[in-house]
């Protein structure tokens, strides 16, 4: 029988009614004939407010005490789900990460699969069971719970799918797939049939909220089908698969801003080697994570260094620059919380010149400043500010004919 890993989503197990149509929708699965093995996440915010709990009772929060608290929202969902089975006379059994071997590293509240021994998955399925796999976590080689950061369900669903080799992992979600801009801005952007591999990492890269980057990383990595759907509609939403060489590509296939981000500049620091490096070491050691970087050519021997990061690092950023301006010679550190992000993304733009232009057309046209530039050779993405990224969507969106 064709196996098929499903994994439901924190708004998808939200309450009893929903963890009452998950059950269906699998047993409905079942029904066509195929295995099913399925990961859930924790019920709507339980995570969020788990953290909470957590920051309310401690300032410390040991690493290891952090992931037994936060790995338990998934394991309540994979015990409702499987009594929910029952009711349907679909035999499951709920496994913790641990329990359906997925071994970490000890790298708390981040942890790194390094193996999944899948013995009991398979053993389960062969019984005709349904396993239900708490998402997000896994065991260390110290054997202590971990957790794989947040959102990393997905993660959980990819991996086991590449190790059982399933045919697909579908990824139920609350919207209907991977659209070609935020549904939210732009009322007449349209859900994407297919994107590839490559695609769907700029978009998760560039901000887009529907699949975790990770996963879309391993995915590729392990040639893992993937499915994104709603488990409100159970429309057949949009596949992610490997680019097809017969398929004649789309320019752009997709505009994707985030808010997410702001901005460090670190003025007037000396042009010579070893000041971005000491710099980015620095950032590195306290695990933020750099996007874009830019750097003017210097006049008078001296320069500016611009860097975004997501607005939840901006403090550390800072401090890691300010505790280092002496050391560089920097003149200033300036932060800025009001910037946004646009990206134009597409597999086609490879071999169509232009798209570039255009861009900076349309945002000129607009009347939009542009801040930053960076590109790869799928995307083009500018840093402007946070007021204009609504409209530089909607117009990019309507200047590559996307609707
Ligand atoms: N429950 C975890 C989180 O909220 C994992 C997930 O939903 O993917 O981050
Ligand atoms: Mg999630």
């Amino acid at each position: 029988m064709p196996l098929v890993v499903q994994k439901y989503g924190g708004t998808s197990v939200g309450d009893a009614d929903r963890i009452r149509a998950v059950a269906d929708h699998v047993a409905r699965t079942r029904r066509e004939g195929k295995d099913v093995v399925v990961v859930v996440s924790a019920m709507g915010k339980t995570t969020d407010d788990l953290i909470r709990l957590a920051d309310e009772v401690s300032s410390v929060q040991p690493p290891r005490e952090y992931d037994m608290l936060v790995s338990a929202g998934e394991r309540i969902s994979t015990a409702l789900l499987c009594m929910a089975l029952a009711d349907l006379g679909v035999a499951a059994s709920s496994f913790t990460g641990s329990q359906a071997g997925i071994v970490t590293d000890t790298d708390h509240t981040k942890a790194k699969i390094v193996e999944i021994r899948a013995t009991r998955l398979t053993e389960a399925l062969a019984e005709g069971k349904v396993p239900v796999v708490a998402g997000f976590q896994g065991v260390s080689t110290e054997r202590d719970v971990t957790t794989l950061g947040r959102g990393a369900s997905d993660l959980t669903a990819v991996a086991l799918a590449a190790v059982l080799g399933a045919a697909a992992c579908e990824i139920y979600t609350d919207v209907t797939g991977v659209f070609s801009a935020d549904p939210r801005v732009v009322p007449d952007a349209h859900r994407l049939g297919r994107v590839s591999f490559e695609e769907m990492l700029e978009i998760s890269a560039a901000g887009g909220q529907v699949l975790q980057l990770r996963s879309a990383e391993f995915a590729r990595n392990h040639h893992v089908p993937l499915q994104v759907r709603s488990s409100f509609t159970w429309e057949p939403g949009t596949w992610i698969v490997e680019e097809d060489a017969s398929m004649e590509q789309a320019v752009v296939t997709a505009v994707i801003h985030t808010t997410s981000q702001a901005k460090v500049t670190v003025s007037g620091v000396p042009d010579r080697p070893g000041i971005a490096a000491r710099l980015f070491r620095a950032l590195a050691d306290r695990s933020v994570n750099v996007d874009d970087v830019v750097q003017n050519t210097s006049v008078h021997g001296t320069t500016d260094i611009s860097f975004t990061v997501p607005r939840t690092d901006l403090q550390t950023a800072v401090d890691v620059a300010e505790a280092l301006s002496g050391e560089l010679g920097a003149t200033a550190v300036h932060s800025d919380r009001g910037v946004a992000k646009v990206s134009v993304i597409g597999a086609g733009m490879r071999s169509h010149p232009g798209v570039t232009a255009t861009m900076f057309e349309t945002l000129a046209g607009e009347g939009i400043n542009i801040d930053m530039i960076s590109t790869s050779t799928i995307r083009i993405s500018c840093v402007v500010r946070g007021d204009d990224v609504e409209r530089a969507v909607r117009a990019l969106h309507g200047a590559f004919e996307l609707a």
